[in-house]
């Protein structure tokens, strides 16, 4: 049986019918649930014989093209393709247009096709979803005309579908003769790696709290890898929270030597733009002039590299004069193994995301460093607005838009009038509505205005018409059980006062929920994954996710522990504390002379145990973390920890220094840990925890205990990085001998004496 490759309508199209430039002016484009109701809406002006979403399919040599069309009327045989939009469809670029109709076109043959139709009359639906307006343009075809397209559409994309056929069994038997690129598994990798194949097998999440030290990047992407044939994956998907985490993922998918795998680093926008002053269109940038035209040449030739990092990847965009970002997105749809951080496949409008649903991909993915997701999530899923910014930028804006930023000032104020007298923060009943109202005719405002002058606002104006927009997603999405909605007054700035609006994302389970659904299997991976519940509900995990621990490389005769009982760091106990830390600290020092981290929970903290011990020890060699640090001070602070060295390092916990620095050997032999990271007690922490508290019973372990200790054991983690390694940890709180708070702490660490 010949194989087949099989291709939706709108990826034919996209691939076959795009041509000319790069052009984004049209945008913002509707939110996908504005596109939802706009379809809604038209289907609902239409009478009952309408049919919506008709699933359609074909077959052209080796291709099978697949789709739904979205509306027909048998009575007037008419076929329906709807697109919403907002400002002006008068701009819409003529390039876009020809692709709407080529999708139409395919529908149009396969319709004709199903219901052995002569001729169809085909219409393209523009809705505009703000004035809920629609334009119709359509044209009537006959049955022969509208096959001759679809065979010319699939005869341009055979000769690529095949190339990707190949590719395919390529990558797949190489991946089935794949051996570990070293003699052996380190401890604890083994059964890390195959917990991640059966992930995969059975199409399971999983939760891997997996120790540093047994290579938890070639652990995961090796079995996955493997699992590729055996369970037809068509993507996997590392993504990462920081940028060390993709060169550590391109270095591991290196060391595996398969040449047959494709694999692509993804890069923000603004670290890959080649013309940060221009904008994306063929007016503004050479690169974007001519995009689609010279990008079959520059794709042709990508497939070919297996590693498609951001270097390779730019010169190979600027050599065919396209821009690398938008390469790299259309790359995205041909690699086997894509790089990038987490939004790529969480954020409201991740690309990965949405290719994963659109396609119908077989997805794997990896989540490195996965405790950070919770925060980056709630990040994703928050937006606010700074009252004494707006008015500033208000200011500046051109008279077409002083009206509706007025409203939206009004607005604003009398939402400021409504907050009780003296108070700084006030959690709303209710969203507010006006405001919110007044915003959406606001961004409706500017975006027809930026239809018509695209480089007339100034950047202010542009950032907060994306942050307005942004909070309007968040009003779509906000539930009150899930997020929060909060007025704070601001410092006055030149005598003039105003107000923060925050919508906080405090639990992003239902947001995430679609994105791990949607993939065929998800490992979450991470040096602090504990209690496996608290990520499970807090991220909205499948209820069957299998958690499991790996056992760790290290052992208790490489750490020495020390508590403090008698010193307690709570906030009413802090000026009582210094003097004996400073004291413990010299001691420690005094007895085994080398490198430090000290942790603080605040810079205020870290600053008054560093002055008390400048001042009472003043021998001691110290160096400190402080608030703006640029990335070389950064550097500069952990050279300083050089190799049988001597002093104390001051840092902050869950800051920069406490995760993810690797000071092997003597170059890090101990560290203090002041405070079990507890979060402040606040008013938004405070209304998490009610929440987290109604809906999984947990609240202040959930709000508290377990961010807090996630940080205590990351910054402990750095002391011991490899089976050499020896060092001790200095717990100093009297809470650090609770039973609640032992069972934190790594199995492996030697707490069974206190
Ligand atoms: S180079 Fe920059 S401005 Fe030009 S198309 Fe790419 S991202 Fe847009």
């Amino acid at each position: 049986m010949t194989e087949s490759y099989r291709v939706s309508v709108r990826a034919l199209c996209e691939f076959t019918a795009k041509t000319g430039d790069l052009d984004l002016r049209f945008t913002p484009s509707p939110t996908a649930r504005e596109g939802m109701e706009g379809h809604l809406a038209v289907a609902r002006r239409r009478g009952e014989q309408y049919q919506t979403e008709i699933a359609l399919s074909g077959e052209y040599d080796a291709l099978t093209v697949r789709g739904r069309a979205d509306g027909y009327t048998p009575e007037i045989n008419r076929l329906e393709e709807i697109k919403t939009f907002r400002g002006d469809l008068e701009l819409l670029p003529e390039n876009h247009r020809a692709l709407h109709w080529a999708q139409a076109k395919i529908y149009g043959w396969l319709m004709c096709q199903r219901e052995g139709l002569e001729t169809i009359e085909l219409a393209l639906v523009y809705f505009d979803i703000v004035k809920q307006q629609e334009t119709l343009v359509k044209e009537s075809f006959s049955a022969n005309d509208l096959e001759a397209f679809f065979k010319a559409q699939c005869h341009t994309f055979l000769a690529w579908a095949k190339q990707e056929l190949a590719h395919r069994r390529a990558r797949d038997s190489a991946a089935e003769g794949l051996q570990f690129p070293h003699p052996d598994f380190r401890f604890g990798q083994r059964p890390l790696a195959e917990a991640v194949y059966r992930g995969a097998a059975t199409g399971q999440c999983l939760l891997a709290e997996a120790p540093t030290g047994i290579g938890k990047t070639l652990g995961t992407l090796f079995p996955l890898v493997k699992a590729m044939p055996t369970q037809q994956l068509d993507k996997i998907l590392f993504l990462t929270a920081k940028t060390p985490g993709r060169a550590l993922a391109l270095g591991a998918i290196a060391q595996l030597e398969l040449p047959e795998l494709r694999t692509l680093e993804l890069v923000a926008r603004d670290k890959s733009c080649e013309h940060p002053d221009k904008a994306c269109h063929g007016d503004s940038c050479p690169l974007a002039e001519g995009f689609y035209d010279r990008l079959p040449e520059a794709r042709a030739e990508a497939v070919r590299e297996p590693q498609l990092t951001q270097s390779r990847l730019r010169d190979l965009a600027l050599h065919h004069g396209i821009c690398p970002y938008y390469l790299s997105q259309e790359m995205a749809r041909w690699s086997d193994v894509v790089v990038g951080d987490y939004n790529y496949y969480y954020d409201q409008s991740a690309m990965l995301y949405a290719l994963t649903t659109q396609q119908q991909w077989r997805t794997a993915v990896l989540v490195d460093e996965a405790h950070n997701l919770v925060e980056r999530a709630r990040g994703m899923y928050s937006a606010a607005l700074n009252q004494i910014q707006f008015r500033a930028t208000k200011k500046q804006a051109p008279k077409a838009l002083k009206n509706p930023l007025e409203k939206v000032n009004r607005a604003w104020n009398a939402l400021n009038r409504a907050q009780p007298d003296e108070e700084e923060f006030v959690i709303q009943a209710e969203l507010p509505e006006d405001f919110n109202h007044s915003l959406q005719l606001a961004t409706a405002a500017i975006t027809d205005y930026l239809t018509e002058h695209p480089f007339a606002l100034d950047s202010d104006l542009m950032q907060f018409y994306f942050d307005a927009l942004q909070f309007l997603r968040v009003v779509e999405l906000f539930e009150p059980q899930s997020f929060l909605c909060d007025v704070e007054w601001l410092k006055p700035n030149r005598g003039r006062k105003g107000t923060l609006v925050s919508l906080r994302n405090l639990i992003p389970a239902e947001q995430l929920k679609p994105r791990f659904e949607a993939a065929h299997s998800t490992t979450l991976f991470s040096g602090t994954l504990r209690p496996a519940r608290y990520y499970r509900d807090l991220l909205g995990l499948p209820a069957d996710t299998v958690a499991m621990e790996m056992p760790s490389p290290f052992s208790a005769e490489q750490l020495r522990i020390h508590t403090a009982p008698d010193i307690s760091t709570r906030y009413r106990d802090r000026s009582a504390s210094i003097a004996p830390i400073a004291r413990l600290i010299n001691q420690q020092y005094r007895e085994m002379p080398g490198n430090y981290l000290a942790f603080f929970s605040s810079y205020q903290y870290l600053q008054q145990v560093l002055e008390a011990v400048q001042t009472e020890y003043t021998a001691l060699p110290v160096w400190a973390q402080n608030r703006r640090m640029s990335e070389s001070a950064r550097q500069e602070f952990l050279d300083t920890f050089q190799e049988n060295g001597q002093g104390i390092g001051f840092a902050v916990l869950g800051g920069v220094f406490g995760e993810g620095v690797d000071l092997p050997g003597d170059r890090l032999i101990g560290a203090f840990i002041a405070t079990l990271g507890l979060p402040q007690v606040n008013p938004v922490n405070e209304a998490l925890k009610q929440r987290l508290d109604e809906q999984f019973g947990q609240g202040y372990n959930d709000t508290y205990l377990y961010p807090g200790l996630r940080k205590v054991v990351q910054a402990a983690g750095r002391v011991i990085r490899s089976e050499r390694d020896r060092g001790v940890i200095h717990l100093i709180d009297d809470r650090f001998r609770w039973k609640q708070v032992k069972d934190l702490l790594p199995g492996w660490w030697p707490t069974s004496g206190w």
